[in-house]
């Protein structure tokens, strides 16, 4: 490991709303805090449209917009926001401890505490006719589009908890709501099963895939096939919704934090503290359930209150030491 080049009270990975919201709290709590973006600034938001659902925005907001106005009120407190990848990490198990952060495999930095809000990437299927249409009514949120598509015929794809409680969202607001499932049954809960099976606007497909997303500048169709007899079939749809899991974006912390069996960082009861102390996990790094920016940016309100209580039980414990 080379020379470490700065001391860092508060570091913040990641640039989603649970970034910028622990920016603005760690800033205003004069933490100095420095925030490293990550490769996709501004984070999922900025592959949305429009957000019409975080409040005091009556009119809806553009999320590339308002991942710019969350940096300026970051930046308005004195928050450093600097374009940079986290690469590497090494922190420290002692309480009081310095964590080492590798910043683009080449600077390493200390840090008093670290707010983790890498948050978590949406799984597409991976077929050309999707990623060409992804914003032109290919999504991966129901509860962040769905709206867009009232009173129009949609089609899910997954099998899940999310797919199963997105198909029933989307049924409430859609006209017909076709679900595809590859497999002759589903991964969702029974209780989420049943609620699938009894909205009667769902029409629920096993054993079925996408063949191919029609269209040429919007989704206009869907060509499914069955997986098991090869029959291929079209409906007309305006809306495409993806939901068959999310990865978080924990590589980089394997084997020093604690995640679920699906990577996911655990925090501590109620708190954003993780098993190191001074680092704190937000956002949809640490939620598979809710995912809104809503709830990011709650969590990391948290994240940066407990990073600066963490600071003062330091401070005043080396305070008594010292007496
Ligand atoms: P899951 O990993 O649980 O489910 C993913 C679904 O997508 C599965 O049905 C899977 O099929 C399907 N799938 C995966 N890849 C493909 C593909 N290439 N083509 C077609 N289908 C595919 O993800 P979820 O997001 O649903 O849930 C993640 C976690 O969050 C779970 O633990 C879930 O219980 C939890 N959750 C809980 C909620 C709640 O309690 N209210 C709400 C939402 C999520 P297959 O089964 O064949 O692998």
């Amino acid at each position: 490991m080379s020379e470490t080049t700065e001391r860092i009270k508060c570091l913040i990975i990641g640039s989603g709303p649970a970034g910028y919201t622990a920016a603005i709290y760690a800033a205003r709590a004069d933490l100095n805090p420095v925030m490293y973006t990550g490769l996709e600034p501004g984070g999922q938001l900025t592959t949305t449209t429009e957000v019409d659902n975080f409040p005091g925005y009556p009119e809806g907001v553009d999320g590339p917009a308002m991942m710019v106005d969350l940096q300026k009120q970051a930046e308005r407190f004195g928050t450093q926001v600097r374009m940079g990848m986290v690469t590497e990490v090494e922190f420290s198990k002692e309480v009081g401890g310095v964590h080492k952060v590798c910043v683009d495999n080449s600077t390493w930095l200390e840090a008093e505490t670290v707010i983790i809000s890498t948050g978590a990437t949406a799984k597409y299927l991976g077929l050309p006719s999707e990623q060409r249409l992804r914003g032109g009514g290919v999504s991966a949120c129901a509860v962040c589009d769905g709206f867009f598509y009232k009173g129009q015929d949609v089609a899910i794809v997954g099998g899940g908890d999310t797919a199963a409680e997105e198909a029933t969202y989307l049924a409430n607001i859609c006209t017909k709501v076709t679900m595809l499932v590859r497999k002759d049954e589903m991964r969702a809960s029974k209780a989420m099963q049943h609620r699938v099976m009894n909205t009667k606007n769902i029409d629920l497909r096993y054993n079925t895939e996408v063949d191919e997303v029609l269209g040429d500048q919007v989704v206009e169709g869907l060509r499914m096939v069955n997986n098991q007899t090869g029959e291929k079939e079209e409906i007309k749809i305006t809306g495409l919704f993806i939901a068959i899991g999310h990865k978080p974006n924990t590589e980089i912390f394997k084997g020093q934090l604690d995640m679920d069996s699906t990577g996911y960082l655990i925090t501590k009861g109620k708190s954003t503290k993780t098993n190191i102390p001074g680092v704190f996990a937000s956002g949809d790094v640490q939620d598979k359930e809710y995912r809104q920016a809503i709830t990011a940016a709650g969590t990391g309100c948290m994240a940066a209150l407990d990073a600066e209580r963490y600071l003062a039980t330091i401070e005043s414990s080396e305070e008594v030491t010292a007496k």
